[in-house]
C-alpha cells in the first residue's frame, strides 16, 4: 500500500460512526436520527451535514472522550497506508474555548497521539481552528487558545465553517494574533465562495495553505498567482463530490489544477461522512481522472512539504514516505 500523507481532516468529523453511537449509549443521548439503518451518519446537503456533524460533536464531551477519539481515528488513518496527518482541533469543542479546560483536552488528545505513533507509526500533528459561523469575536478566544498552547504538536491555526459567512479581513485579528505567536496558518476557502474568497483569503489573512480552494480554476491568473506564491492547495475530492461543490468526480478540477502549476495535495476532510478512506480518494484519482502512482506519489512529496511539522520531524517522515532502495 502507497504511504500517504494526509493535511486537511477534522478530527471530529473523521470520526467513526460505531464509535460516536458508543459514546452515545454510554452517556444515554439519543442522536439515533442521525445514521441510516446501516449505522452511517445521513444527511442532505452542506447546511443539514453542519446539523449532523454538530450532533454527532455532542457526545464528545471529556478530554478522555476526545483521547479515545484520537485513537479511533488514528487507527482508521493508519489502515489507509496514512503516515503523517494533520487534524483540525476545535476549541469551541474542546472546554469552550477557555485556554486552561483547551490546555486539558489537547493533554488528553496528544498523549493518544504519542501512544498511536509508537503502535502504528503514524504521527499526528494538529491545527487550531475557528469555526467561521460562530462568528469573528468567537475566533478570538480560540486563536488565543492556539497561541498558548503553539510549540511541538500544535503547529497551526486554522478556520473552517460555512465559508460564505462573512469575509476574510474580519478574521484577520485571529490570524495575525496567531502568526505572531509563531503558528503557520490555512483557511477553508473556494469550496462554495469563489475566486474572489480565494483571492480574499490570501490576501487578508496570509495563509500559505488554502482548505479546498477548488475553485480558484475560475480565474486563471488567480491560479497563476497561488502557483508562483507556492500556496499548497488541501484539496478532497471525495468531499466535494458528496457535498456537491462539483459535479461528480469526472468534473473536478484537481488535475487542471495541478496542470496549472498550482500547489495540490489530496485528503478525505470528514471521511465517515462522505463515505470515504485515503486509499478510495487514490483509487477514484487514478481511475477516474487517470492519476499514475507517480503523480500520487508527487502529491505525496508536496504534502510533506507544505506540512506544518518541524524539519526534523519532516525529515523522518520522509524517509518513511521514500525509503532507500
Ligand atoms: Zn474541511
Amino acid at each position: 500500500m502507497m504511504p500517504k500523507i494526509e493535511l486537511h481532516l477534522h478530527l471530529e468529523g473523521a470520526a467513526p460512526p460505531a464509535f460516536i453511537r458508543g459514546l452515545a449509549k454510554e452517556k444515554h443521548v439519543d442522536i439515533s436520527g442521525i445514521f441510516d439503518e446501516r449505522g452511517n451518519y445521513v444527511y442532505n446537503g452542506f447546511e443539514e451535514f453542519l446539523a449532523v456533524y454538530e450532533a454527532a460533536t455532542s457526545v464528545l464531551q471529556t478530554p478522555d472522550d476526545f483521547a479515545r477519539l484520537v485513537t479511533a481515528v488514528l487507527d482508521q488513518s493508519a489502515e489507509q497506508g496514512v503516515i503523517y496527518s494533520e487534524t483540525f482541533l476545535s476549541p469551541d469543542f474542546c472546554g469552550n474555548a477557555d485556554v486552561a479546560a483547551w490546555r486539558e483536552y489537547l493533554h488528553a488528545m496528544q498523549e493518544a497521539a504519542d501512544r498511536a505513533e509508537r503502535l502504528n507509526g503514524i504521527t499526528l500533528r494538529g491545527i487550531v481552528t475557528a469555526i467561521r459561523h460562530f462568528g469573528p469575536e468567537r475566533a478570538k478566544p480560540v486563536a488565543l487558545c492556539a497561541a498558548e498552547t503553539v510549540g511541538g504538536f500544535i503547529t497551526g491555526f486554522g478556520i473552517a465553517g460555512a465559508e460564505l459567512m462573512g469575509r476574510p479581513r474580519d478574521f484577520a485579528y485571529s490570524f495575525d494574533l496567531a502568526r505572531e505567536a509563531g503558528l503557520r496558518l490555512t483557511a477553508h476557502a473556494g469550496e462554495w465562495g469563489g475566486p474572489d474568497m480565494v483571492a480574499d483569503t490570501i490576501r487578508d489573512l496570509g495563509v500559505e495553505r488554502i482548505g479546498h480552494g477548488i475553485n480558484a480554476i475560475k480565474d486563471l491568473a488567480l491560479c497563476e498567482q497561488i502557483a508562483e506564491a507556492g500556496i499548497t492547495l488541501e484539496v478532497c475530492p471525495g468531499s466535494n463530490v458528496a457535498l456537491g461543490a462539483v459535479k461528480g468526480w469526472k468534473h473536478h478540477p484537481i488535475r487542471k489544477l495541478r496542470e496549472r502549476g498550482v500547489r495540490v495535495t489530496v485528503s478525505t476532510d470528514d471521511p465517515p461522512f462522505f463515505h470515504t478512506t485515503m486509499t478510495r480518494e487514490y483509487q477514484m484519482l487514478a481511475e477516474v481522472l487517470g492519476f499514475e502512482d507517480e503523480e500520487l506519489m508527487d502529491m505525496n512529496r508536496i504534502a510533506l512539504e507544505a506540512a506544518f511539522c518541524d524539519p526534523e520531524t519532516r525529515a523522518r517522515i520522509a524517509k518513511k514516505l521514500e525509503p532507500a532502495t
